[in-house]
């Protein structure tokens, strides 16, 4: 990508309404822009990532079996009623009428939708067990929306619904999105932890959150300071086995919120505890017949008795990751994307644009790049140096490669690495050779 070409509403001054550094740097990277209070656009930088993020969630479902569908953001008040989630709501869901009077609500979540679904089509157990997920944007009208998109009115979810014919299989199922949801976050380059969780408006009787580490998380959490040493070397697994030891092994940790943690327990004072702060990326719930059996979804069992099917719900929040991941990953002078969520691989910056020698050698490079199937940005704007030195590292790309006048008389460039900061000096051939190795 040339960033001339480029729409890359960069802000020179820091955004005075921002609270915290993710959103500064969203804001100052042109990746969103508010529309309301907590709704906002996603500008070209700010869509490719939430895109990159997306598509491994999305990828990892896929693996595990489960089938995409995508659901309205609409839905009927009707459905709500039946579970008698309407009323007990509350506020955060946003109600709306349409011309003939009826009522409709912006989904905040699908449990009722999907279990309509569900109970239309499913009647027997052969069919069990079943997993449908879908991405699609989610409207709760928060207290107070804050921290950019980490707590938006509108955002964006992947969530995912199991049934399953009996509590035995519907574990297994609330097993296999627990170790994918591990292997999503890994696949993004980030390490989460899962904490035994309330269940909330949801309901349910097992859920675990997914947290991720970052100063500004507004959940204080209680972590046995082994687990940040814990090897997870969990290989791409195989869904069709038995996950529950992988679960013991997570769960095995002590990992708990301010709320939960519970300072008079010997055992606990035994640990090592570290104290910090999380912020929350995933939730998964098993809540067994809590909405199948208002709703009457009931599927036949093999002695041949009429049962409500066994649910649970799996939730990723797609779009407060975006910054979630800046949180976790930046510095003074801006993002440090892990290279799972580059935008791009590379950024090559010209330092002189216009000088014939430094603009052959940056499009001889772009090419090279990008016959090596890496991505890239060039930097071929007339910006000053200084500008767009600044700019990439705002920008945060993985690899930095500096083309200036000085250097290019001898055919030497420097190669930044975005995260140590180290700066190399290399030859045309050594910068080749680092391409093709690198990844
Ligand atoms: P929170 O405790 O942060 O309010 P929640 O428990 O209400 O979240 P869930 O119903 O578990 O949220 O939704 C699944 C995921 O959706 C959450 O783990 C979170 O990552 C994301 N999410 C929830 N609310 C918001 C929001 N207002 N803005 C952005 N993402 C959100
Ligand atoms: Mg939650």
């Amino acid at each position: 990508m040339l960033l001339s070409r480029f729409f890359l509403p960069v802000l020179k001054e820091s955004p005075k309404d921002a609270e915290i550094i993710s959103h500064k740097l969203m804001l100052r990277a042109g990746m969103v822009q508010q529309s309301s209070s907590g709704i906002y656009s996603w500008l070209p930088l700010g869509k490719i990532v939430l895109d990159k993020i997306t598509d491994i969630c999305r990828r990892e479902m896929i693996l595990t079996g489960a089938n995409e569908i995508l659901m309205p953001t609409l839905q009927s008040a009707d459905i709500w009623k039946e579970s008698g989630r309407y009323e007990d709501y509350g506020k955060e869901m946003l109600r709306i009428k349409d011309r003939n009077d009826r009522d409709l609500l912006y989904g905040p979540t699908n449990e009722e939708l999907v279990t309509e679904i569900f109970r239309t089509h499913v009647k027997s157990y052969k069919e069990l067990s079943l997993n449908l997920f879908h991405i699609q944007w989610k409207f709760r009208d928060e207290v107070r929306p804050r921290f950019g998109v980490m707590r938006g009115r509108e955002f964006l979810m992947k969530d995912a619904y199991s049934f399953d014919v009996d509590y035995e299989s519907s574990i297994n199922s609330y097993n296999i999105m627990f170790i994918s949801y591990m292997q999503l976050f890994k696949k993004m380059g980030l390490k989460a932890i899962p904490m035994k969780a309330d269940t909330g408006p949801i309901g349910g009787d097992l859920s675990h959150e997914f947290i991720i580490i970052a100063d500004t998380g507004e959940s204080e959490v209680y972590l046995e300071k082994d687990y940040f040493s814990l090897e997870d070397n969990l290989k791409q697994v195989d869904y069709n086995q038995n996950l529950q030891k992988y679960v013991d092994k997570f769960t095995s940790f002590y990992a708990a919120t301010e709320e939960k943690h519970d300072h008079n327990d010997p055992k606990i004072q035994s640990l090592n505890l570290v104290k910090t702060r999380g912020i929350e990326v995933g939730h998964i719930f098993h809540f067994g017949q809590k909405y199948s059996s208002p709703m009457n979804a009931t599927v036949s069992h093999n002695n041949g008795e009429n049962v409500p099917v066994f649910m649970g719900s799996y939730g990723v929040g797609l779009s407060r990751l975006v910054g979630a991941v800046i949180e976790a990953n930046h510095d003074e002078n801006g993002i440090v994307w892990p290279k799972e969520l580059a935008p791009w691989d590379y950024n090559i910056i010209n330092l002189k644009n216009g000088n014939v020698d430094c603009d052959k050698t940056c499009s001889d490079l772009y090419n090279l790049i990008k016959n090596l199937n890496k991505s890239v940005l060039y930097d071929d704007t007339n910006e000053r140096a200084g500008a767009k030195l600044a700019k990439a590292d705002l920008l945060g790309l993985p690899f930095q490669i500096i083309v200036g006048p000085n250097g290019v008389k001898d055919k030497l460039f420097d190669l930044k690495n975005r995260r140590s900061s180290k700066i190399e000096r290399l030859s045309y051939s050594e910068l080749s050779n680092f391409i093709n190795e690198n990844r």
